[in-house]
């Protein structure tokens, strides 16, 4: 190999590791898009970008990861790449679940852009996995981004953890993110002069962002909990009053730290007398408890309203829930004493010297939040046409199901929910009749919300996008096109 070669080579393969080990979101986008210049490579929202990339970087380092890309894009259910591959795709969010979606549905082959309005990654709180997450994000190849993913018996990661580790795989994977670019709603297709239809397209801001020219064929809504898209109807579920409180302390990592003890879950009616000790000596009376090591010490827990009224968090007592957790109601200092207290007496006093970690507007890393309601989508998905013009929309993870934290439902539904989505649009792309999409997607939709690691089919190696390889005995007729009709809306949405 020439000199020259070698220097070429030797500074591809320092942009890779840079991309490989970058830990905020806009230096992951910043070095691979300078690797991308670099091999003189397009990025091109699709799959063949991810064959370029592997061909023009022979690096030794990268191997490992192509042989698992390589082993995922091999999966049937793909068509070798080819299954969508007219399918141009708008993603709504780089959240776990947007970017989950995004992955397979670059597998499928189709055109994918995903639109994130924020332009960083900055929650600490940690995520418990559910077993076939685990394996799932493993196949993807997680430990090559993020070298302490699940080890031994771990089970979680930081949400900003796991955005980053599946940012870099959609990356890879040809699949478009633009960040600081917010969606606001939807153009419906125009006929021009000749009687030529346009097709959709999404208003985005800023108004300058050229993805505003685009056309979709489908969209996938990964907002969050608080994001519907218009024309979907959201049912809420309301339980009894449920104070939540997060925090994040920084980790030092030092062998005190190491050694102190995970609360995997505590709960008041499996373990009486620890929380009855918890109340006696600190005033503190929690419902349940949990502590994740992480990049952060986390502590999540369900407080009861009395001893946050008595302890001066809460200053007066409310009826309602959103002014009684109002920010004028509520006395920061006491909030940040009562959680630490919290964390403290729960790992024996053993986290030395606890100093808050800071959130995304550089305050001590404690939230505080009502979970009393939990909301759900009535519906999976519609079809829009207008003039002819098909538009296929989909929801997935908080947006189609606000998850019951306790439980770890949030990325567990979540990447289920994004797979399902994932072989509708394969459906779709497959020509297969719009309300005969719509039906199978509800029949499967029914399932999602009895789903736990117990119910689901143990054989998690063989999870795919495919349904019957995830829910046992599952009926993909359980609903009938009939039945669907009102989920395919001509014209404007009342
Ligand atoms: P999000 O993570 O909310 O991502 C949505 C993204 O969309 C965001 O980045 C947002 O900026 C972006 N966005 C929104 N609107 C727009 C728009 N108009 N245009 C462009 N971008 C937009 N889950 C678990 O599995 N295990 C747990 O232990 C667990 N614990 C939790 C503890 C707490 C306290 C909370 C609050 C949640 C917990 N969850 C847990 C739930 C978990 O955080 C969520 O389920 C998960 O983050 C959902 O991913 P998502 O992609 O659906 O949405």
């Amino acid at each position: 190999m020439s000199q020259q070669n070698g220097e070429q080579s030797n500074l591809s393969h320092s942009l890779f590791d840079t991309f490989l080990h970058a830990k905020q979101c806009k230096e992951v986008l910043g070095s691979f898009e300078a690797l991308c210049r670099h091999l003189g490579l397009e990025h091109t929202g699709q799959l063949q970008f991810y064959h370029k990339l592997k061909s023009r970087l022979n690096y030794w380092s990268a191997k490992a990861l192509w042989t698992k890309l390589d082993k995922k894009a091999g999966h049937k259910d793909y068509d070798q790449g080819t299954a969508c591959a007219n399918t141009k795709c708008l993603i709504i969010g780089a959240g776990p679940c947007g970017l989950r979606s995004a992955i397979e549905l670059a597998f499928l082959g189709a055109h994918v852009v995903v639109v994130e309005k924020r332009d960083s990654f900055s929650r600490n709180n940690v995520l418990h996995l559910w077993p076939f997450s685990i394996q799932d994000l493993r196949a993807l190849g997680a430990k090559k981004f993020y070298g302490h993913f699940c080890t031994g018996s771990l089970d979680h990661i930081s949400i900003r953890q796991l955005q980053l580790i599946l940012l870099k795989v959609a990356l890879l994977l040809g699949v478009q993110v633009h960040i600081n670019v917010q969606f606001k709603g939807l153009v419906p297709p125009a006929a021009n002069s000749d009687g030529q239809v346009s097709g959709w397209r999404a208003i985005l801001n800023p108004p300058s962002c050229l993805l505003n020219q685009c056309e979709f064929d489908v969209l996938i809504s990964a907002g969050g909990g608080r994001f519907v898209p218009e024309g979907f109807k959201r049912k809420e579920t309301r339980g009894k009053l449920a104070i939540g409180i997060t925090t994040n302390f920084v980790n030092h990592h030092s062998r005190a730290e190491v050694e102190v003890a995970e609360i995997s879950g505590v709960a008041r009616i499996y373990n009486q007398k620890f929380f009855q000790n918890l109340y006696n000596k600190t005033g503190i009376d929690l419902e349940n408890i949990v502590y994740y090591k992480d990049d952060t010490h986390y502590f999540v827990m369900t407080a009861k309203k009395q001893s946050l009224l008595k302890k001066g968090v809460i200053l007066n007592d409310k009826s309602d829930i959103e002014s009684l957790l109002s920010p004028e109601n509520v006395n920061q200092e006491a909030l940040l004493a009562y959680a630490k207290e919290a964390a403290n007496f729960s790992t024996n006093y053993q986290l030395p010297d606890l100093q808050f970690a800071l959130n995304h507007r550089s305050h001590p890393d404690v939230d505080m939040f009502d979970f009393t309601c939990m909301s759900r989508s009535d519906n999976a998905a519609l079809v829009r046409d207008c003039n002819g013009a098909k538009l296929l929309i989909g929801l997935v993870g908080d947006c189609l199901v606000e998850p019951f934290w306790p439980l770890g439902t949030g990325v567990g539904r979540g990447f289920l929910a994004a797979f399902d989505a994932a072989w509708m649009v394969k459906r779709w792309a497959s020509g297969m009749p719009p309300l005969d999409v719509l039906a199978e997607r509800e029949s499967i939709y029914q399932q999602l919300s009895q789903t736990s690691p117990d119910n689901t089919n143990k054989n998690i190696s063989q999870y795919s996008i495919d349904p019957t390889t995830r829910y046992p005995n599952i009926n993909l007729q359980a609903i009938k096109a009939s039945q669907v009709r009102n989920l395919y809306v001509t014209g404007e949405i009342e």
